[in-house]
């Protein structure tokens, strides 16, 4: 196919090129990837629940129950049992009247946009919410404005230029690749003025933040008044997979109606949401998850602060290092892994040009010696610095 070798050159130079790495372990914080044991600071599986005895066991009675396959889409005859206690359990976990599953994030959040908006209406996007909202907005035949990052004004701003017709303002709840939480106590008030959909997406943040791990919203005390739609996904912090949306029973009802990402895909098997349910719960019951979290975090910035590394304003297990170029990010990251430590580069554009970075994540299961292990390498990358 002509032109695909040179793209992939130039792709190459820019030092872009991307590869994967084959694991041959389950997700933990000691793997086996591309048949080398590791320690992994990459994962989103923060609370540590991917792996659990638990998890894994519900799954396989529920496979014993269900089959494997959901073999058709929620509206034909793919809805099981499992699937609708599982959104019971996201409603009531949520403080929402209904939820509702989707397959997977990316879907979820296309899928809202679809249903809601149509070309006489508004989207406004912070300028680094995650890919899947960034692509809503592409296929979605309404107008899309975007905001400077988590900043109230130029939201203001932006929602006074709209003309007539419905604005939804959809953001990062915890921003993926820079741990940040958005002003949510600013925006919605932002959004009432406006008469504005607010819609968070907190992938990062369920599970995670607030007492109970009810996410960004609990950690500002927001409800359905403030944020009518909230999306989550279950791959991160709940360790399994897939997604959902909680909201009102209206919201629910639309999107069941007319979200083409939902009415047009398979459901998630039956056996994966019984595994969530119970991760759900591990989730809500075992705070030590996230207080292990927080001292991690905390002990973790403590160092790199007094070493000078780029750390970025986050409290959340997100703890980017940011280095600028993408090649420095890659030496970094290459030289972590030389010691066996898998760091994730993330180069544009996933993230800004000029704005490369080392992506570390924690675990509730991350050690103090595995710590440990992670700061003294960067010591020795923080003297090669100076
Ligand atoms: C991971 C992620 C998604 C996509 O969720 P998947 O279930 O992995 O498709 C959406 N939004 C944000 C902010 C994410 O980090």
């Amino acid at each position: 196919m002509n032109g695909l070798a040179e793209q992939l050159t130039r792709q190459r130079e820019a030092g872009l090129y991307r590869r994967r790495r084959v694991v041959s372990s389950p997700q933990q914080t000691e793997m086996v990837v591309d048949g080398r044991p590791m320690l992994t600071f990459c994962s989103n599986d923060y609370l540590g629940l991917a792996n659990h005895p638990e998890v894994i066991t519900a799954l396989q009675q529920a496979a014993n129950a269900y089959g494997v396959g959901s073999g058709a889409a929620h509206l034909i005859n793919g809805h099981s049992s499992a699937h609708h206690a599982l959104e019971e359990e996201l409603a009531e976990f949520t403080n929402r009247p209904r939820a509702l599953l989707y397959s997977t994030g990316y879907m979820a959040n296309i899928g809202v946009v679809s249903a809601l908006l149509g070309r006489h209406d508004w989207l406004l996007e912070d300028r680094l919410n995650h890919a899947s909202l960034v692509d809503a907005g592409a296929l979605s035949p309404a107008r899309v404005k975007r905001y400077q990052h988590s900043d109230p004004e130029s939201l203001g701003r932006q929602l006074e230029s709209c003309g007539a017709g419905r604005k939804l303002i959809a953001t990062d709840g915890v921003f993926s690749m820079d741990g940040d939480l958005a002003p949510l106590d600013e925006f919605h008030g932002i959004a009432q003025n406006h008469e504005a959909w607010l819609m968070v997406d907190d992938a990062h943040g369920l599970g995670v933040l607030g007492e109970s791990g009810g996410g960004s919203l609990a950690h500002f005390g927001l409800g359905i008044d403030q944020v009518p739609i909230l999306m989550g996904t279950l791959g991160k912090g709940f360790g399994t997979f897939g997604a959902f949306v909680a909201g009102s029973e209206e919201l629910i009802e639309i999107l069941i109606q007319k979200s083409r990402s939902y009415v047009y895909t398979t459901a998630m098997p039956s056996a994966v949401a019984e595994a969530t349910r119970v991760s759900l719960r591990i989730a809500q019951q075992e705070s030590w998850r996230r207080e292990r979290l927080a001292q991690l975090v905390s002990r973790f910035r403590q160092a790199a602060e007094e070493m000078g590394l780029p750390l970025m304003p986050s409290n959340t297990p997100i703890q980017p290092l940011l280095t600028g170029s993408a090649e420095q990010a890659l030496q970094w990251s290459k030289f972590l892994e030389d010691k066996g430590i898998l760091v994730s580069a993330i180069r544009p554009p996933t993230v800004p040009e000029g704005q490369a970075r080392l992506r570390i994540t924690f675990s509730a299961n991350h050690t103090e010696r595995q710590l440990d292990r992670l700061l003294d390498a960067l010591q020795i990358l923080s003297l090669e610095q100076k």
